[in-house]
């Protein structure tokens, strides 16, 4: 049997203007009994900014059954920061995640999957700071990151850090990803889900969405150094996302990340050389 689809959420404040009012929390409040009645738990990548701000939210978030993991302390890409500054930024971060939910922070997404060969060094610290997993590899070419060469299925990292990195489509040599948000979104449900029976078995399937991706009442804001065919694809096509993503989960889903580890499921993953 193919494996179940595991939910994740990156939990982030997209805001270009901090003036403006912030739409994550009431939008991340309206999933949980939505997820709950589809009887879905997952893990939430939380920005430690976010989680400092909303402690409450984080609260329920966590009283709900979901997993809380962390996604940096302020969104910046690992390529983007030095070893010690993201060091610091991690402490900081899981500690607010810890006080907040009052269990141990074990996994770790880079922002964009910005885990990449010139960042290969946060693997390292991410190990020696304690952390069981990490979900920050796209392995393909990409246009903003990735890392190509890499397994697309879970693996061990050197160090004993795990690796669980984003699912991929084939599409004859290409290979893309298909089951974050903004690909939800503009993908067909029967191509999305052909192209999940054309999955390598051993390669572990995810979701990730952003409080955004269901967010139908956002008014358009043109995104900083974006271009603006980017800002409105990134804009658009927000209506369908909870209703294929039901559609997707409703064979049942897996449960968390850290719970997944904790029974063993990724016992059979192979150490890189
Ligand atoms: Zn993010």
């Amino acid at each position: 049997m193919r494996a179940a689809l595991t939910f994740t959420l990156d939990l982030e404040d997209h805001r270009e203007h901090r003036a403006a009012p912030a739409r994550y929390p009431a939008i991340t409040r309206e999933l949980l009994p939505w997820l709950a009645e589809l009887k879905v738990r997952g893990t939430f990548f939380v920005v430690g900014e976010v989680a400092a701000a909303e402690p409450a939210l984080i609260r329920e978030v966590a009283a709900a059954g979901h997993e809380l993991a962390l996604h940096s302390w302020d969104h910046t890409p690992l390529t983007a920061i030095t070893p010690a500054r993201f060091r610091d930024d991690t402490v900081r971060g899981r500690s607010v995640l810890e006080d907040l939910s009052g269990k141990p922070v074990q996994g770790y997404r880079a922002p964009i999957f910005s885990l990449t060969p010139a960042s290969r060094w946060a693997v390292g610290i991410l190990a020696e700071l304690g952390f069981r997993y990490s979900s920050s590899v796209l392995a393909a070419p990409h246009p903003l990151y990735g890392y190509p060469g890499l397994p697309s299925a879970p693996f061990q990292w050197p160090e004993g850090l795990l690796e669980i990195p984003a699912p991929l489509a084939r599409l004859g040599a290409w290979r893309l990803p298909y089951l974050g948000g903004f690909y939800l979104r503009y993908l067909p449900l029967p191509l999305i889900q052909w192209l999940r029976t054309c999955a390598p078995r051993d390669e572990l399937p995810w979701t990730y969405c952003h409080p955004y991706d269901f967010d139908v009442d956002e008014a358009f804001t043109p995104i900083r150094d974006a271009a603006l065919w980017v800002s409105v694809l990134l804009w658009c096509r927000r209506r369908g996302t909870r209703g294929k993503l039901a559609r997707l989960m409703a064979d049942g889903c897996a449960p968390p990340f850290a719970e997944q580890l904790a029974r063993g499921d990724f016992a059979q993953a192979k150490t890189l050389p």
